[in-house]
């Protein structure tokens, strides 16, 4: 919409006006405030049928307006397509929304039935999933989606309004003079003005405008502008079209949930607090003593949510919990598309209704046998938790990589914490040999001998309802803040987060048996941080081992040293010593300690030998040269090999001491120097270089 251009003048009034110009001139250029005639209207809609679309219809083109693409997915034999609308780029991502792009496009399917009218827009839709998953958060783009797009000309809607003295035409022209005169009064639900064509007229008229899908068009208009209209055609002698003119004008109007306009919340309080006003309106007391009656639909206050939702989108949180009076209200709305206030006649509602649901609660309601007919008239879409742990790593950083301000995170941060929640969320495979872990590796896409892709999809589609248990990202969310706002041990801000004070965040909150899950539940999870644990470990032993053997001219004189004397091994050759010129026997240790490293056994040995002279001797046929770093097991090798003679030279062991010599210290700092280029600050590069050493010290001998 607005450009963010900087605006750059010399003094505070001229930045103001020209703030001030540029928005009225957007204002200006999107028609936000366009007004017309009823003619104009007609002229609008002849032109742009759309404009006068049901709320489905608006919904489902809002969200193809950002366009979709089609993508492979790990979990289902055929490619999902991915709806753009969902990644809110509109708020930089605040609700974007992660991993169930298979769920989203059974839901979309569904909005796409009931905006062509196939029976779904007489359904509501239900989203069901664990507390914290995506359900709310779908709610709440849709919503501020459709507020966005009413901004926009093609999410332009329109209603009308009545002459005051039209609306508050009393007998007594002193009275009507008393209320609003000379004002315009709006149609109190902002019906669409193609509502004010007479009804056995109507039909062909939107027919002739081009609109084909007319359904929600075709009743009443409110019970307010109604009376009006009638007691008006009367006056007029049925002139409608005079009447009109003179009495009608057509307004473009926006949607918003602060404004309580279009889009519109409920969400059940206990259950003696609920009041059946709150969703369809009552008789305001002001209005009764102006209209000097409360069965005059003017004196009605259309602002239960249903009203406030019509021609939008209306969200009931967590839905179950509402009270079964109420259920009726929902039904009539969802399967007629009516409401029926307390004494009044009932009202016509063009409206989106999403609701919300836990397991807990849906199990209730399956049971109970009084729900029926709210059953039948809801489509259920699971919302699990995601599954993959990329997509989970995305939401922490995107609520969190911002906000640490000034703090370094170190790596795996997110990473880490985002896995155990992950771990706690996918059931055991059956598959023989293969641990949680790996298969939550398998789902986050990484290669693992012996499983095809076709294997990961056998893998999810036998683990009924995973993703429906287990923790929620809002748990996680809770204990990143909380390790965001540890202190040091003196009270002192600290310069970097690590995955250990997050860890044991998560550790503290399985402490308390109110938090997370049943005590079994909680068992288990705690066994999952000693899994995470490891994995952490293992990951920061590579790292560390990395950084020390990431010396490329070792590696380089390491893999000459090592292919010399495979070849003079095999050839039953001497090699000649660089040092002292004399020929020796090929080095046996060194070859071992090599070989050793990718787990080549003592009886396999010669025909590993042969086999890289062979792939040397392929290449030179083809005029090439032999580069350790295209053999991904020797490379490996090697890197073992380094990492193990250098460890010594540089004492990592030391490390925990206090005491370190210079030339040690110079050693470390290159190692840390290489950490620090791979995402590491001085403060956790220190911290892994520790831990590995004190792994190391206490003798753990495992290098990878
Ligand atoms: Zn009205
Ligand atoms: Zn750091």
């Amino acid at each position: 919409m607005s450009d963010n251009t900087l605006i750059q003048t010399e003094n505070l009034g001229a930045t103001l006006a020209l703030m001030s110009r540029r928005y009225s001139d957007s204002r200006k250029a999107s028609e936000i405030d366009w007004t017309g005639s009823f003619e104009n209207y007609c002229e609008l809609v002849s032109k742009k049928p759309g404009l006068a679309r049901n709320a489905y219809q608006r919904l489902y083109d809002m969200i193809m307006l950002e366009g979709t693409e089609m993508r492979k997915s790990r979990f289902v034999r055929r490619q999902v397509p991915h709806y753009f609308f969902f990644d809110d780029k509109e708020h930089g991502g605040a609700q974007a929304i992660f991993g169930i792009d298979f769920n989203l496009d059974i839901m979309m399917k569904q909005v796409e039935s009931a905006s062509r009218g196939y029976g779904q827009e007489r359904r509501a839709f239900l989203l069901l999933g664990p507390v914290g998953s995506a359900k709310s958060t779908i709610a709440s783009r849709l919503k501020a989606g459709l507020e966005a797009y009413s901004y926009i000309p093609d999410g332009a809607l329109h209603s009308f309004s009545w002459k005051s003295q039209a609306y508050f035409g009393f007998a007594d022209p002193e009275r009507t003079k008393k209320f609003y005169d000379g004002e315009w009064f709006g149609c109190p639900m902002r019906e669409d003005p193609l509502k004010l064509i007479p009804m056995q007229e109507r039909e062909v008229f939107l027919k002739s405008l081009g609109i084909t899908n007319y359904e929600h068009l075709m009743t009443e208009l409110c019970p307010a502008c109604f009376h009006v209209y009638e007691k008006l055609l009367k006056q007029y002698d049925g002139d409608f079209l005079r009447m009109i003119r003179e009495n009608i004008q057509v307004e473009r109007f926006t949607l918003s949930e602060a404004r309580r306009v279009g889009i519109a919340t409920f969400q059940p309080k206990d259950e003696k607090n609920q009041d059946s006003t709150e969703l369809t309106g009552e008789v305001s007391n002001r209005n009764e003593v102006i209209f000097g009656s409360d069965t005059d639909p003017r004196a009605f206050n259309f602002n239960g949510e249903f009203q406030v939702s019509h021609r939008g989108i209306i969200e009931f949180v967590e839905v179950l919990k509402l009270d079964v009076a109420f259920l009726y209200d929902l039904l009539g709305a969802t399967q007629e598309h009516k409401i029926k206030p307390k004494k009044f006649a009932q009202t016509a509602l063009d409206t989106v209704i999403i609701c919300h649901t836990n397991e807990p609660e849906y199990r209730k309601f399956i049971k109970n046998e009084g729900m029926e007919a709210l059953r039948d008239r809801t489509i259920r879409i699971t919302i699990p938790y995601g599954v993959t742990l990329a997509e989970e790593e995305e939401i922490y950083k995107r609520d969190y990589g911002r906000k640490f301000f000034g703090r370094h995170i170190a790596p795996y941060t997110f990473r880490m914490a985002a896995a155990w929640a992950l771990l706690t969320r996918l059931k055991e495979p059956k598959h023989h040999g293969l641990s949680l872990l790996q298969k939550m590796q398998l789902y986050n896409g990484k290669n693992i001998p012996g499983f095809t892709e076709d294997n990961v999809v056998s893998l999810r589609e036998e683990a009924e309802n995973e993703g429906m248990s287990g923790v929620s990202p809002r748990v996680i969310q809770t204990q990143l803040a909380n390790a965001l706002v540890t202190m040091g041990d003196k009270g002192e801000a600290l310069k970097c987060v690590n995955p250990f004070m997050v860890l044991r965040q998560i550790e503290e909150v399985l402490k308390d048996d109110s938090k997370v899950g049943t005590e079994e539940d909680r068992k288990r999870y705690k066994d999952l941080l000693a899994v995470i644990k490891d994995e952490y470990s293992d990951l920061v032993k590579r790292d560390v081992q990395m950084a020390i053997s990431a010396d490329e001219d070792a590696l380089l004189r390491l893999s000459g040293n090592y292919i010399d004397n495979v070849k003079a091994y095999t050839q039953r050759e001497k090699i000649k010593n660089k040092f002292t010129g004399n020929e020796e026997q090929p080095d046996e240790r060194l070859m071992r300690s090599i070989e050793e490293k990718i787990d080549i056994p003592e009886t396999r040995k010669d025909d590993f030998r042969r086999e890289i002279m062979n792939y040397i001797g392929a290449l030179a046929l083809d005029g090439k040269k032999f580069d350790y770093k295209k053999n991904e097991r020797l490379t490996k090798a090697f890197e073992l090999k380094l990492f193990e003679d250098q460890k010594d030279t540089i004492k990592l062991t030391s490390l925990v001491s206090t005491v370190i010599d210079k030339d040690t210290q110079e050693k470390i700092d290159i190692v840390k120097a290489r950490l620090e280029k791979n995402g590491y600050c001085d403060v956790c590069a220190t911290d892994v270089l520790q831990y590995v050493a004190s792994i190391f010290a206490r003798g753990d001998q495992k290098a990878e």
